[in-house]
């Protein structure tokens, strides 16, 4: 099958088209607002911290609130109010991903236009009952069912990206080298739900790439969605990015820490000894005495000493709340 994104990598497109303004360092912090910050997210929000501030880059903060029907009120500001409390101190004026729709809609109608996108009449019942295997992150990997046209009577429901039995790669800053094969692990991929929606797979690579993020540092619970999005930055010609995987902390059900797991809040109160539990986390070596330092010395500290060869190369760690 020809597909349109296998020789484009790093080539412009319809879509962008603007030469690459490449920036030393970029990174970024996304949260979603479906809860209070909790020990997990406050993980990914140091690490990705740490790591631009050592490199003396930049650290943007995005409030990843395009899924609507999760998004909880008032928990964007809440995030924004712990991580201040905690002296994250994030450059520009964060960013929402529900302001962003039309540039969501652009990159839809660019795929479109190459035929790249097609419209699928599945239900989630109808995918799970041809009974392919799961997909590594839980979901279900789509047989093709609508790739050649809706059947009859049928109206679309999703829109699917259309995916070529290749294997797309990486090298993983913590995870060491990462190949997936989208078709056979993944299938063609949802980019407009059924409930009309953007997927966050493509949200995140067009907000990456209009920002000019180039390293991403968040939690390996998304390791397997990286190569859809590579495979996504290809097919619009946007710039590849660096990735570091953090470890992601669960409980001792061994289930990620998150709303749905009933994660505690974090208390920005705790200031300084939270932070050490989170860099101890991380595989940085905290001296006893600056857990009793001030915030601001604090952050110092932790600046210059961050190594990201020190974090534990592996996806799940255990950390009781
Ligand atoms: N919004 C996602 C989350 O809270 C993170 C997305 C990302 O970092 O790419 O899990």
């Amino acid at each position: 099958m020809t597909n349109a994104c296998v020789a484009r990598e790093g080539q412009s497109s319809e879509f962008n088209r603007k030469p690459p303004v490449r920036h030393p360092y970029r990174g970024r912090f996304a949260p979603s607002p479906s809860g209070p910050l909790h020990f997990g997210s406050l993980i990914a929000a140091l690490g990705s911290y740490l790591d631009a501030r050592a490199a003396d880059g930049e650290w943007l903060l995005r409030i990843e609130d395009v899924d609507a029907p999760r998004t909880v009120a008032g928990a964007a500001e809440d995030i924004l109010g712990v991580l201040a409390a905690l002296g994250f101190d994030w450059d520009g004026a964060p960013v929402w991903q529900s302001r962003r729709l039309e540039r969501y809609r652009a990159a839809l109608d660019a795929l479109t236009a190459e035929d790249l996108v097609y419209p699928c009449a599945c239900t989630r019942r109808e995918i799970a009952d041809s009974r392919l295997a799961t997909a590594a992150d839980g979901g279900l990997i789509y047989p093709g069912t609508c790739r050649q046209g809706l059947p009859r009577g049928r109206s679309a429901r999703a829109w699917r990206l259309r995916v070529p039995e290749i294997s797309v790669g990486f090298d993983d800053a913590i995870q060491g080298r990462v190949e997936q094969s989208l078709a056979r692990e993944v299938g063609d991929f949802v980019l407009l739900r059924a409930d009309g929606q953007f997927a966050y797979q493509l949200a995140v690579v067009v907000d990456d790439a209009d920002a000019g993020i180039t390293d991403v540092v968040r939690g390996a619970d998304l390791l397997d969605s990286t190569p859809r999005q590579i495979w996504l930055q290809r097919c619009l010609g946007l710039p590849a990015l660096r990735y570091a995987h953090l470890p992601v902390a669960t409980n001792p059900a061994g289930e990620k820490w998150s709303k749905q797991t009933l994660a505690p809040a974090l208390d920005a109160g705790l200031g300084v000894p939270l932070l050490a539990r989170a860099m101890r986390f991380l595989g940085q070596a905290v001296p006893p005495d600056v857990v009793h330092e001030s915030l601001p010395r604090f952050w110092d500290w932790a600046i210059a000493h961050w190594r990201m060869a020190a974090v534990p190369r592996q996806r799940v760690i255990m950390a009781p709340a």
